[in-house]
């Protein structure tokens, strides 16, 4: 056992240096080579060093390098050095997280972070938490809390009778709402498209004035940091106006939540702490392994009432039972992972790595507005859209950034405009990484 351990940490310890050299997007033959996977699963067992050996030698090459300093797809993140490490002891600890008597130390370490999460972020001191698989699934646990809140005003327990014969519930979002609140909202039977869809800017941010008169409680759906443009919608406005209907604001802050963590751009959050419940991902900006969700509800009795598999009601000073506040009842133990990386970066270390990664995505936007190409957003976060100029010319230019290899970002469409989306999220990025990789898209860009 002792071996086949240090041989993964050998192995592992390797991939992540090659990650400076090697191409971000795996090479195409890499990509042939997963071939070598496909063979019919043998009578046989095989010996564990042998299986280690395999997915290195054939699975390692062909992976995406978004562990490493130059990815800036999709806001992934890295991972936390401290953070991996809790993540190989975690699994061999192999606790279920479910129950507090199958795990007292992830349960109260879960507890722990839900303490300096909530102060991280500002919000209220006795939100309850739900460590989930990602934003999607923090997104639906808080929109369930939200559907029982609503529901169990009207006097309807939407736990025990569900949504046949129930008071409907007005759902509002912003125009610019992420794919993921629609996909909650229809794995909840509120309906993707019976929502009321308020128009945004030119960034991506909810109009307030375009919000409907309200006269019964509602569920408004804001988010802080939009996926391409990284901008927040305007939380204190719309939180003051959800007051007058007593409506339940909810925030999509899978990413941008984490720059309340941040003095130098708190700002953006101002008016978040009003809000009902908030979901974020700890595997993209805090730099965890995926995969790595987490959901906070205000008033914890809701997000318990309706994740807890019993009609169990919440006793204050119970300790708390993880899995009352999540959709799983068995899986792992996220909140190790969340633990170790905020005791390793502490307070200032992540105000420094959110802060970092801004400053990179304005680097980034000043080097190609200097190189003649335009920025389609302001960069007030981590984001960075830019055109190269025709739609065709633009994605012309991302394809060739990804098959270059030194970088790697995505494609998309911004309000009509084909852009080039820059996600500075890890805390491997270094200057220099983002020096070479100005150079390299800008040399591609240049080539005709
Ligand atoms: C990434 C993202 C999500 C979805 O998060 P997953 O972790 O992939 O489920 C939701 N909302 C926003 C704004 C995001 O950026």
């Amino acid at each position: 056992m002792e071996d086949l351990i240090q041989e993964a940490v050998r192995r592992s310890a390797r991939y992540l240096k090659g990650l400076e050299q090697r191409s971000v997007a795996p090479p195409p033959e890499a990509v042939k080579r997963l071939g070598g996977f496909d063979a019919p699963l043998q009578d046989e067992p095989t010996a564990p060093m042998r299986v280690l050996a395999d997915l290195d030698d054939i699975g390692s090459a062909a992976t995406v390098a978004s562990a490493g300093p130059r990815y800036f797809g999709f806001v992934t993140g890295g991972t936390l050095p401290a953070a991996l490490a809790a993540s190989y002891l975690a699994g061999a600890w192999d606790q279920n997280a479910a129950f507090h008597v199958a795990s007292p130390t992830t349960a109260f370490l879960e507890e722990i972070c839900r303490r300096w999460l909530v102060a991280l972020f500002g919000l209220p001191p006795g939100a309850g938490i739900g460590f989930v698989t990602g934003a999607t699934m923090a997104n639906f646990s808080a929109l369930a809390a939200a559907r029982h809140a609503l529901l169990g005003r009207l006097g309807w327990d939407v736990e025990a009778r569900g949504l046949f014969g129930a008071p409907p519930i007005t759902v509002i979002v912003g125009a610019e709402v992420h794919v993921s609140v629609l996909k909650a909202l229809s794995l909840l039977g509120l309906g993707r498209e019976r929502v009321i869809r308020v128009a945004t800017d030119g960034q991506g941010r909810m109009r307030p004035e375009a919000v409907p008169p309200l006269t019964e409680p509602a569920i408004i759906c804001i988010q802080a940091g939009n996926v391409n443009t990284g901008a927040f919608d305007p939380a204190a406005d719309i939180c003051e106006l959800a007051k007058a209907s007593d409506s339940w604001v909810h925030v999509d802050g899978a990413f941008g939540l984490w720059a309340a963590a941040c003095p130098d751009r708190r700002f953006l959050a101002a008016g978040i702490p009003e809000a009902h419940s908030w979901a974020t991902d700890a595997h993209k900006w805090l730099n965890v392994p995926y995969d790595s969700g987490i959901v906070l509800v205000a008033d914890p009795r809701h997000l318990q009432a309706s994740m807890s598999a019993s009609a169990a009601y919440f006793i204050a000073g119970d300790a708390r039972e993880p899995s009352h506040y999540t959709p799983e009842l068995s899986r792992r133990a996220r909140g190790v992972e969340i633990w170790a990386a905020l005791r390793s970066l502490g307070r200032l270390g992540l105000a420094d790595l959110i802060e970092r990664n801004c400053r990179y995505a304005r680097r980034f936007a000043e080097g190609l507005k200097l190189a003649g190409y335009d920025v389609l957003n302001e960069v007030v976060l981590n984001q960075v859209l830019v055109s190269f100029g025709t739609p065709d010319r633009t994605r012309q230019v991302v394809r060739r950034v990804q098959e270059d290899g030194t970088c790697w970002c995505g494609g998309t469409e911004w309000q009509g405009h084909a852009a080039m989306r820059i996600s500075v999220s890890s805390w491997a990025t270094t200057g220099e990484d983002v020096e070479r990789s100005l150079r390299a898209m800008i040399r591609l860009a240049s080539d005709r």
